[in-house]
């Protein structure tokens, strides 16, 4: 386990449970997602602008049945923006895949497109957010909005036992997402915690911002990977 690491058992605030939204509630919106006006904005104009593009909310990629999910901040303008699938097309994809693909999270060739065959091993990777925000910076509603998504996500994991939230946001929207107390579980590159069934690991983005400032290296981010896969065979 890494030095800066801690391990604490939450409690659920409330009432509320990681079981996912009301039933009938959809894991993926659609293409023409309404919920957040200022980001249908922003698709619109990015739709005019680029119409090769995907330009649409991004789905999860990834196995329903794994038993790990990683939940990114939101879909990077020429990233999954672009391309349509989860930190494909940008660089925090290429140190994402690179580690799982060492970790064994990951089988094939990634190659910066959404056809390049690449195949996640017992994995899922989703966003926070589902529509690329403006300067990458989503509203805290919009946030709130779009964990409807999330939480559905998480509930139709059955064999879940493993959530690494990469950056702040992504921390703080699974918190909520599971009913966890943000008081209880402070982010912290490394920092571990045990929801019920589900250990919620946090890492650093792994954003060029991040790594270009030494914020995050590769070593860091691979140490986090490195205990999931501790967990999952202990
Ligand atoms: S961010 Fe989520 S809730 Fe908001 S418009 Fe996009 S898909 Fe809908």
């Amino acid at each position: 386990m890494p030095t800066n690491s801690t391990t604490e058992t939450v409690r659920k605030r409330g009432r509320q449970s990681h079981a996912g939204p009301p039933a009938g509630h959809r894991s993926e919106p659609g293409r023409d997602c309404p919920l957040c006006p200022r980001l249908a904005a922003f698709r619109h104009a990015n739709q005019a602008r680029e119409p090769g593009w995907f330009n649409a909310p991004v789905p999860c990629f990834g196995d329903r049945n794994g038993r790990v999910l990683i939940v990114g901040l939101a879909p990077g303008l020429q990233g999954a923006n672009r391309t349509g699938r989860p930190f494909t097309g940008d660089y925090a994809g290429d140190l994402l895949y690179a580690t799982l693909l060492e970790l064994g999270f990951a089988r094939g060739t990634y190659d910066r497109r959404p056809d390049d065959g690449l195949k996640l091993v017992g994995c899922r990777i989703g966003n926070a957010v589902r529509c690329v925000p403006p300067q990458n910076k989503p509203l805290p509603v919009e946030i709130n909005t779009c964990r409807t998504f999330l939480k559905a996500a998480i509930g139709e994991m059955p064999r879940l036992r493993a959530v690494v939230m990469l950056g702040r946001v992504a921390h703080d929207s699974t918190l909520k997402a599971l009913g966890v107390r943000a008081a209880e579980a402070p982010f912290g590159h490394g920092a571990e915690f045990q929801a019920d069934r589900i250990r919620l690991f946090d890492s650093y983005h792994c954003s060029r911002y991040n790594t270009n400032t030494g914020v995050l290296t590769p070593a860091m981010f691979k140490a986090v990977f490195a205990r999931v896969r501790e967990h999952l065979d202990g």
